[in-house]
């Protein structure tokens, strides 16, 4: 196990809900550090790049607009294992699937508005972190 950073989201629903504290203190409680944290409001072309792996699914253009409905809150989580720990912690994509106890469990409310955003894997975080913040914005470094 080593070091990792991923890129987390709380998203614009969860935001606009008043969970992000919540969210947070699950974040901190857990015992990642936060490296990094802004609150931004996306446009559809920003939302389009950060989402473009999936620019041919049926629901990019809907997820697009979603992520741009209101601010969200970016952030860079650095623990042991934090891609694959932070999406234990998120819970399953669609909130009917997550497990008990997840964040997406206790504050999405469907499978586009699920809460929070979680990097994949190694490279993929490397390119988000890199989307929303600059090298002089990851305290710790
Ligand atoms: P994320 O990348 O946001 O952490 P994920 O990795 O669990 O979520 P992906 O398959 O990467 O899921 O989908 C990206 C996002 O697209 C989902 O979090 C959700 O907001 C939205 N999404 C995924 N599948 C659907 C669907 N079938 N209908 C509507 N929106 C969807
Ligand atoms: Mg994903």
């Amino acid at each position: 196990m080593s070091v990792e950073r991923t890129l987390a989201i709380i998203k614009p629903d969860a935001v606009t809900a008043g969970a992000a504290g919540k969210i947070l203190s699950r974040i901190e409680q857990a015992g990642f550090k936060v490296v990094a944290l802004k609150m931004i409001q996306m446009s559809f072309d920003d939302a389009a790049g950060f989402y473009a792996v999936h620019r041919e699914r049926p629901f990019f253009k809907s997820l697009c607009t979603f992520m741009t409905q209101g601010p969200c809150i970016p952030m860079v989580l650095e623990a042991d294992d934090a891609i694959q720990r932070w999406r234990d912690l998120m819970g399953a994509t669609d909130p009917v699937k997550a497990a008990a106890g997840t964040i997406r469990k206790d504050f999405a409310t469907s499978i586009e508005a699920n809460a929070v955003h979680g990097s994949d894997a190694a490279a993929t975080a490397a390119f988000e972190i890199g989307y929303f913040f600059s090298s002089l914005e990851l305290c710790g470094r």
